[in-house]
C-alpha cells in the first residue's frame, strides 16, 4: 500500500480545490491535490469566470494569459417569453468598475488546466488524476489524513490538513458526520450541447433565456457549440422521456424556433443530461484536521452562475488564514473554524438569493398558468439600478474575499526560475 505524507491534502480538483492548491503551492507550502476524474472536463457544471476571479487572477499575474484561451465575453442577458411585451435585459455587467466588466465564457476544463498547469510550475505541488478519497483517516479524534483508491492500487495520504473540495455529493462530508441539510429546489436542469454552425449567432449575444409552456431555456453560446439548459419542474424528467425525443424537440423548436436546423442534430436521449438542482449546507465546515469547502460545504443551485465564484472566493479565505500556520507547522482548529467565519454569511446570502429566485420567478415561470410577470421580474425589468446591483452581486457575491497581499507574490526561488 502507497503512503503519501504531505502539508497540505486537498481532495478534489473543481474551482475550490485548483485554486487552492495555486495559492499554496505559490508560496512554497506542499500540496498534494488529489481529483477522481480522468482530466477536468465538467461538461455541464458551468462554464463562467465572473470578475471577481478575473480580478484575482490579475493580481497573480496570471490574467493575461488566460485571456489568450478561447473564451466569449458576456457582457448582458436577456429573457425573453410569452409574458412580457417585448424581450428585455436581466442583467447588465458592462457598468462594473472593473477591468473586466463581463462574464468569461470559457470551458470549465480549459480553466481548470490552466490553473492547475499554473501550480504544476512548483515543485512543492502534486497532482494525482484518477486517485479518489475513499474515507478519513482519524488518530485520537483528529483527522490526520485521507485513505485513497486509485485503479487497483489502495494508499493513504498523511497531512496537516485535509482540505474536502470534492464537490456536492462530498464523499468526505458523509464521513466526517457533520450535519449537512438540504434545501428544497423547484427544478432541474436538463443540459444538452449541439454544434454550432460557423456564424451562428442568436439575437441576444451571449446568454438568452426564453420562457415556454412548462420550461425555460438558456442558450450559451460556446466556441465551438451551442450549450442549451433546459430547466423543468423537479422530478418531471420521467414524464418529459416518456412522452418521447419527438414532443421534447417540438418543444424546443416551439421556443427557440432559430435553432430549427440545429436541433436535427439530437437524436437519442443519451444526448440529454439530467442534472438534479439542490441547495444544501453544513452547518459546521472543519473539524480538527479537516476543513470542508466550496459546493461540499455549501452546495450551489446553477441559478445566477455563481457556484464557482463562491467556491473560488472559499478557497481564497482558506489560502488568506491557513498559508502562515502551514508554513510555520503551527495550524490549529479555530484557523480551521476562521475560514467558516468568513464566509459563511456571504454563502448563506447567495443561497437565500438562489432560493428566492426559484421560488418566486423560475418557480412560477414553470407553471404553465402564469399569465403575467411575478413581481421580481416587473422590479428587474423597470429598475435598472437593480440590473447593475444584481451584476454586482453575480460579478462577486455577498462579501467578496480579496487576496492577502502577502499571497500575490509567489517564494521568491520560484518567481526567479518562472521569469
Ligand atoms: C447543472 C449545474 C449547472 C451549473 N452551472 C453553473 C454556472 O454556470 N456557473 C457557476 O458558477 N456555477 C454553476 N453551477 C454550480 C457549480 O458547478 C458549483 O458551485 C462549483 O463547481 C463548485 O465548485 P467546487 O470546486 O466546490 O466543486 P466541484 O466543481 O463539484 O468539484 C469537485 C471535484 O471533486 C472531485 N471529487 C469528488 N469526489 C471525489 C473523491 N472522493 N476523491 C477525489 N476527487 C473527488 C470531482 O470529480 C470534482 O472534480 C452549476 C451546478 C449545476 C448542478
Amino acid at each position: 500500500m502507497e503512503m503519501i505524507t504531505t502539508n497540505c491534502c486537498i481532495v478534489g480538483a473543481g474551482p475550490a480545490g485548483a485554486i487552492l492548491a495555486l495559492l499554496l503551492a505559490r508560496k512554497g507550502i506542499d500540496v498534494t491535490l488529489i481529483e477522481a476524474q480522468k482530466d477536468f472536463n465538467r461538461a455541464f457544471r458551468g462554464d463562467t469566470v465572473h470578475s471577481g476571479t478575473m480580478e484575482l487572477l490579475n493580481s497573480l499575474g496570471l490574467a493575461d494569459a488566460l485571456m489568450q484561451l478561447p473564451h466569449s465575453k458576456l457582457y448582458s442577458g436577456k429573457i425573453e417569453g410569452p409574458v412580457f411585451a417585448a424581450p428585455f435585459e436581466i442583467i447588465d455587467f458592462s457598468a462594473l468598475n472593473s477591468p473586466f466588466p463581463y462574464v468569461t465564457m470559457m470551458p470549465q476544463a480549459d480553466f481548470l488546466t490552466y490553473v492547475i498547469d499554473q501550480a504544476s510550475q512548483y515543485p512543492n505541488f502534486k497532482l494525482r488524476l484518477k486517485t479518489s478519497a475513499t474515507a478519513l483517516i482519524k488518530t485520537n479524534g483528529e483527522i490526520v489524513g485521507v485513505k485513497f483508491r486509485s485503479g487497483k492500487q489502495q494508499g493513504e495520504i498523511y497531512a496537516n490538513v485535509t482540505i474536502a473540495a470534492d464537490g456536492r455529493a462530498s464523499k468526505l462530508r458523509a464521513a466526517s458526520g457533520l450535519p449537512y441539510t438540504k434545501l428544497a429546489a423547484p427544478m432541474d436542469v436538463l443540459w444538452l450541447s449541439l454544434p454550432r454552425q460557423a456564424g451562428e449567432m442568436i439575437k441576444a449575444k451571449g446568454l438568452a433565456g426564453r420562457i415556454g409552456k412548462g420550461a425555460i431555456v438558456l442558450i450559451f453560446e460556446r466556441t465551438q457549440d451551442w450549450q442549451i439548459g433546459v430547466v423543468v419542474l423537479k422530478g418531471s424528467y420521467r414524464d418529459i422521456k416518456r412522452a418521447g425525443l419527438a414532443s421534447f424537440t417540438n418543444l424546443l423548436r416551439t421556443m427557440i424556433p432559430e435553432f430549427n436546423t440545429t436541433l436535427d442534430a439530437l437524436t437519442d436521449w443519451r444526448q440529454v443530461v439530467p442534472l438534479s438542482v439542490e441547495i444544501g449546507r453544513l452547518k459546521e465546515w472543519a473539524k480538527p484536521g479537516l476543513l470542508i469547502i466550496g459546493d461540499a460545504a455549501h452546495t450551489m443551485s446553477p441559478v445566477g452562475g455563481i457556484g464557482i465564484n463562491y467556491a473560488i472566493q472559499d478557497a481564497v479565505a482558506t489560502a488568506n488564514v491557513l498559508y502562515a500556520p502551514l508554513q510555520q507547522n503551527a495550524l490549529t482548529f479555530p484557523d480551521l473554524q476562521r475560514v467558516q467565519q468568513q464566509r459563511e454569511l456571504g454563502t448563506r446570502i447567495a443561497q437565500r438569493f438562489q432560493a428566492i429566485a426559484q421560488r418566486q420567478i423560475i418557480g412560477r415561470f414553470l407553471n404553465t398558468d402564469v399569465v403575467k410577470p411575478p413581481l421580481p421580474a416587473k422590479l428587474i425589468q423597470r429598475i435598472p439600478v437593480i440590473r447593475k446591483l444584481l451584476a454586482r452581486f453575480i460579478a462577486y457575491g455577498a462579501f467578496p474575499v480579496t487576496l492577502a497581499p502577502e499571497l500575490q507574490k509567489p517564494i521568491s526561488s520560484i518567481a526567479n526560475r518562472t521569469c
